[in-house]
């Protein structure tokens, strides 16, 4: 029997668990929960669900570590590096200030938090709904803006990979790749080997995990749709709405043309084979627990080299966000607008650049954003427990704007490996190609 592709599995699974989550739901009373064998199903959907997003982030450390270090000291000198490095960065906030001023424009266009003429505030009960957000914010990781760059240099590597500063641990990875290339050949074989050894058997480990993948898809959707209230007020729903119209912009139109156009490769066969990743990102909601997934498409789907893969992704995953650059610019704006809060310039200017800086901060985990959103609320002059309204849409958002988190990181790394010269398996054909890609 033809075996189905991984991509249709999971969405499948997600199909059915949207379906099977419904039904659980409606079944649910104050005094019945259904149940097999007296388990509540929504038990086993969280108890299925953990066990799937524990083995993805059990990799992460020695699979970012492994990588980046196997990514800087095979790049070599310190000019290639500079190279690659410079073509990932200016790439990752030119999306990213592309994503947010789509979002800025269409909530300006639309104005979500504005109801018949009147700031929305009133109708969304703001000042209530506080509870609960200062549990959710909390050790989130950025403070604020200034933290960021504190957390890049962590006094403690070790310490750095126990909590899951990942910025800190790349920084660390970054710099002892880099000073492995200056050692002796006698000393740096047997460190590259063993590093290098070290991430393929952390790919082989991702290739296993993933077999998993529809099974844990469905336990977690399962779950948030079973426990999900969507009891929203009109103005919240537009603003979902406007979120979601300006993610597809981004998605389908902004990121694809800058892949046929700059990337010189075919957008949606980019898109098909980056899509396990996409649907695993939408599951989890956190594009750290996804990168081992997003590591694997680019290199068997998409055919970038392990030397551009290794080097971009693990930094994409924790710096570039685009999507949630995205929902906390368009986030803070809807929030001023239901208080009555005159945008002018300066202020819309003030939450681009906040909404830039903190993107690059925020962890690849579910609810991240709403840190970065309180920083801008708290810029701008607004009450941070305001954001208590954005709960409501939180989990179904955060899992697109993950996604489209992970489709932008693996746009860069698309892009970065054709401008390094190398012939992806989704290049466009044509003359004066170069030689396909030896890696
Ligand atoms: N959940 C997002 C991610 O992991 C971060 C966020 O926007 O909350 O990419």
């Amino acid at each position: 029997m033809r075996k189905i592709a991984l991509h249709w599995q999971i969405l499948g699974a997600i199909v059915l668990a949207i379906v099977v989550g419904y039904f659980v739901k409606s079944a649910t009373t104050d005094d019945f929960a259904p149940n097999l064998f007296g388990t509540p199903l929504i038990t086993m959907f969280d108890f299925v669900g953990t066990l799937f997003l524990n083995a993805l982030k059990m990799i992460i450390v020695p699979l970012i570590t492994s990588s980046i270090i196997v990514g800087v000291a095979g790049i070599g000198s310190g000019g290639n590096l500079g190279a690659l490095g410079g073509k990932t960065l200016l790439f990752y906030a030119t999306t990213t200030l592309a994503a947010i001023l789509v979002g800025l424009f269409i909530i300006n266009a639309v104005q979500p938090g504005i109801s018949d003429g009147v700031p929305a505030g009133e109708m969304l009960a703001l000042e209530a709904d506080t509870t609960d957000i200062s549990s959710k914010v909390e050790g989130r990781g950025v403070s604020d803006v200034a933290a960021v760059f504190l957390r890049m240099i962590p006094p403690n590597v070790l310490d750095a990979a126990v909590n899951g500063n990942m910025l800190g641990l790349i920084f660390f990875a970054i710099l002892f790749g880099y000073f492995m290339t200056h050692l002796t050949h006698q000393f740096a074989e047997p460190l590259f080997n063993f590093w290098n050894a070290v991430f393929h058997v952390m790919m082989s480990m991702t290739e296993f995990i993933m077999k998993f993948a529809p099974i844990g898809v469905f336990a977690l959707v399962a779950e948030v749709m079973s426990t999900a209230g969507f009891s929203a007020a009109k103005p919240l729903a537009i603003f979902a709405f406007c979120v979601l119209a300006a993610l597809a912009v981004h998605a389908f139109v902004t990121l694809p043309l800058l892949l046929r156009f700059v990337g010189k490769v075919k957008p949606y066969k980019t898109m098909a084979g980056t899509s396990p990743a996409m649907l695993t990102a939408f599951s989890t909601a956190s594009s750290s627990a996804t990168l081992p997934i997003t590591m694997d498409c680019l290199e068997d789907n998409v055919g970038v080299s392990n030397k551009v893969s290794s080097f971009v992704l693990p930094l994409g995953a924790t710096v570039n966000m685009n999507g949630t650059a995205l929902y906390e610019c368009a986030a803070a704006v809807f929030l001023a607008q239901a208080y009555g809060l005159e945008l002018s310039f300066g202020v819309q200017f003030t939450i681009v650049v906040i909404a830039l800086l903190t993107s690059i901060g925020v962890a690849g985990v579910p609810s991240a954003s709403l840190v970065a959103i309180a920083i801008i609320l708290a810029a701008v002059g607004l009450p941070v427990e305001a954001i208590g309204v954005l709960m409501v849409f939180d989990r179904i958002l955060d899992m697109c704007r993950t996604s489209v988190n992970v489709w932008g990181d693996a746009c860069c790394a698309t892009i970065v490996a054709r401008l390094s010269g190398e012939r992806t398996k989704v290049a466009i054909e044509g003359p004066g190609d170069e030689a396909e890609n030896p890696a």
